[in-house]
């Protein structure tokens, strides 16, 4: 199955795609942690995207584009995938859909989390991760940023959700509540079961 989730800083996308990626069996793959890790690991890469993640914005299309689709063509992802913070803009939905088509695919079903934007802040003001054993803030949460963040997604990631909707394979699954109830309802809007089976109804 090859998914796309879209929804805005803080809706939970990450820890919805680890969840529903291991249940499809399919590998969940994170621009953003792609970006965090080349970032930390000082490469290339890494130092070109650093300025872009710190300041909240988008990392230009030819870098992003490059990378997903050098991704995509690798064995695990053959079979199908799920994308997290891909695509970001209608431009990287059509690169997308080029890169699938060129390889005889096409997107079976994009869901979109969806949260109001006082929630949103709240969760992204809290949010710690861990690295090297220790909770820590990521650069991009301050405050300042977020709001940044949630002003770009707005501009440049919202138009996906009625492009996707035009083409008839969005799903928008309400991701207010425990994080169970959110993975059940994105489940089900998959047509599968908890262990990613087509369901019967
Ligand atoms: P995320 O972890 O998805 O919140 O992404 C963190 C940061 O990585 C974003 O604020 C951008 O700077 C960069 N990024 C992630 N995905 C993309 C993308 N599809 N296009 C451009 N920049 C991205």
């Amino acid at each position: 199955m090859r998914v796309v989730l879209l929804g805005p800083p803080g809706a939970g996308k990450g820890t919805q795609a680890q969840i529903i990626a291991g249940k499809l069996n399919v590998p969940a793959i994170s621009t953003g942690d792609i970006f965090r890790a080349n970032v930390s690991g000082k490469t290339e890469l890494g130092l070109k995207v650093k300025e872009y993640l710190d300041a909240g914005d988008l990392v230009p299309d030819e870098i992003t584009v490059a990378m997903v689709k050098d991704r995509l063509a690798e064995p695990d992802a053959k079979a199908g995938f799920l994308l997290d913070g891909f695509p970001r803009s209608i431009p990287q939905s059509e690169q997308l859909r080029e890169s699938l088509a060129e390889l005889g695919h096409s997107l079976d079903r994009v869901l979109e989390l969806v949260v109001d934007e006082d929630e949103l802040v709240r969760r992204l003001s809290g949010r710690r991760m861990l690295v090297d054993g220790e909770m820590i803030q990521r650069d991009d949460d301050k405050p300042e940023t977020v709001r940044h963040r949630l002003q770009v997604y707005r501009e440049q990631t919202e138009p996906l959700s009625g492009f996707y909707e035009a083409a008839g394979l969005l799903s928008r699954i309400d991701a207010i509540g425990e994080v169970e109830e959110v993975t059940a309802r994105a489940l089900k809007a998959l047509g599968v079961d908890d262990a990613g089976q087509p369901s019967a109804d």
